[in-house]
């Protein structure tokens, strides 16, 4: 069980030094019990207390990083049943299946699909993360020489290896050692080769069981046979099942930090219509599935489902933002227009993307309000005439354009008197209210 923050107290050196960040041995204690701390923030603690400590803190469900450098990705480490009770830690991978029966053209493109899946939306960049490489056809010769060619076509990419079959996974597993992939297939019957492998290639081993006591003692097993870093999968494939199973799984992990099912959970979601696909995989979306297998990444079943994910996964306690600053849009001029908002995400790409409609070229003053929109910034007293002249001054604008009239929107119309005052020598117009009023307001202002 978890520990209280009086009971992981106890266990802390109680010299209130500081070192960690906090002004008290007691704050850190209670950061730790809400997880929000990490206990390698105090230099001092007992290796005593780091024994008993480090297993209390750690995080109920055991986190997991597959691939390595910049397209590794890190699951599990989730605390929560709900994301509103605090946060979802690691957002779900997204594996597209490939099959060893298909010819290497057909490999290749669907290896050249997954490396263009990428796509920036609320300014971040969501593509589809992982191969789950599959041995449909049963022979190891295959199986390798499909191996062989994603590992030369999708360097860097996370792959997962689907068999059961020991030889089968050592042939293609050797083609992506230290690169910290997964050997999924691990079960009853073939559970001591598949460890040892894990453990020769460094990899994390995915277990399949049927049903969720098979799979609390499979994981026990592979545990005590030296291996920590798994991924599980309960047998379950209907949608009914993946929402019972991975609810049951997450609530033993969370709520009685039931260890045996506290890993991230594999779920394979392929159909036969991409439709029905694509609401079996929101399903584990939604109800944590941290690694999500589909057979095919058309772009429309790609922007449902990163669309969810984002949503899903996204801090709620935290706007969404982006940096301050002034963004081109198009290739402007200098006398191209200089228009002003706010850096609630939303707000931004709305308002780029409407400037982008209207195809006029023109700088964009994206203004620091913490992420707010910009009524609700003006409202907050963020988003005011003399913090907007400040940030005109020293965005540095001036430099790139020759005229000095500056673009606000129309709900903040009230405001421009003030910013001319302040602005000296600006001319303030005021714009359309919203964003997509901008093609056609610079549509007359250019008639
Ligand atoms: Fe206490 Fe350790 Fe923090 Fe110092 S660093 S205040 S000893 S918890």
């Amino acid at each position: 069980m978890a520990l209280t923050g009086v009971e992981i107290f106890k266990l802390l050196p109680k010299t209130n030094c500081k070192k960690c960040g906090f002004p008290t041995c007691l704050a850190f204690a209670m950061k730790l019990a809400q997880r929000q701390a990490s206990l390698e923030a105090c230099p001092d603690v007992s290796e005593d207390a780091k024994q008993k400590l480090g297993a209390a803190s750690a995080p109920p469900v055991r986190p997991i990083t597959i691939g390595t450098g910049e397209k590794a990705v890190k699951m599990g480490e989730e605390t929560v049943l709900f994301r509103h009770d605090k946060r979802f830690v690691n957002p779900c991978v997204f594996a597209m299946e490939i099959k060893d029966t298909l010819s290497e053209p057909d490999i290749k493109a669907r290896v050249e699909e997954i490396l263009n899946s990428e796509i920036d939306r609320v300014g971040q960049k969501l593509r589809i993360d992982s191969i789950a490489l599959v041995n449909a056809s049963g022979d190891t010769g295959k199986f390798e020489s499909a191996a062989g060619i994603i590992s030369s076509n999708a360097p860097g990419v996370p792959v997962i290896i689907c068999t059961d079959n020991p030889q089968a996974a050592e042939a293609a597993v050797k083609l992506f050692s230290e690169k910290k992939p997964v050997i999924y297939g691990a079960n009853p019957a073939n559970i001591d080769l598949m460890v040892n492998l894990a453990k020769a290639y460094k990899a994390t081993l995915g277990v399949t069981a049927n049903g969720l006591d098979e799979l609390g003692n499979l994981t026990e097993k592979v545990k005590s046979l030296g291996v920590e870093d798994m991924v599980i999968d309960s047998g379950a494939r209907k949608a009914k099942e993946i929402l019972e199973h991975n609810t049951l799984i997450r609530r033993s992990a969370v709520k009685k930090n039931f260890k045996p099912l506290g890993y991230p959970v594999i779920t394979f979601a392929q159909r036969e219509d991409s439709l029905v696909e694509t609401l079996v995989a929101s399903v584990a979306v939604a109800k944590y599935s941290s690694i999500v297998v589909l057979s095919s990444i058309e772009k429309w079943k790609n922007l449902a489902l990163f669309t969810l994910r984002q949503n899903i996964y996204t801090d709620p306690q935290v706007p969404m933002q982006v940096e301050q600053k002034v963004y081109k849009v198009g290739e402007p001029t200098s006398d191209s227009p200089l228009f002003i908002t706010t850096n609630f995400s939303l707000t931004y790409f709305i308002v780029s993307g409407e400037l982008e409609n209207s195809r006029v070229p023109g700088y964009l003053a994206v203004m620091d309000c913490e992420g707010l929109s910009v009524l609700t910034a003006w409202a907050a007293g963020k988003f005011t005439a003399s913090k907007i002249a400040q940030f005109i001054k020293e965005s540095g604008i001036e430099g790139s354009i020759k005229h000095r009239e500056l673009i606000i929107p129309g709900y903040v119309a009230i405001l421009s008197g003030a910013i001319e005052d302040k602005l000296e020598g600006w001319k303030i117009t005021v714009g359309p209210r919203e964003a997509n009023g901008l093609p056609a307001f610079l549509k007359s202002r250019a008639a």
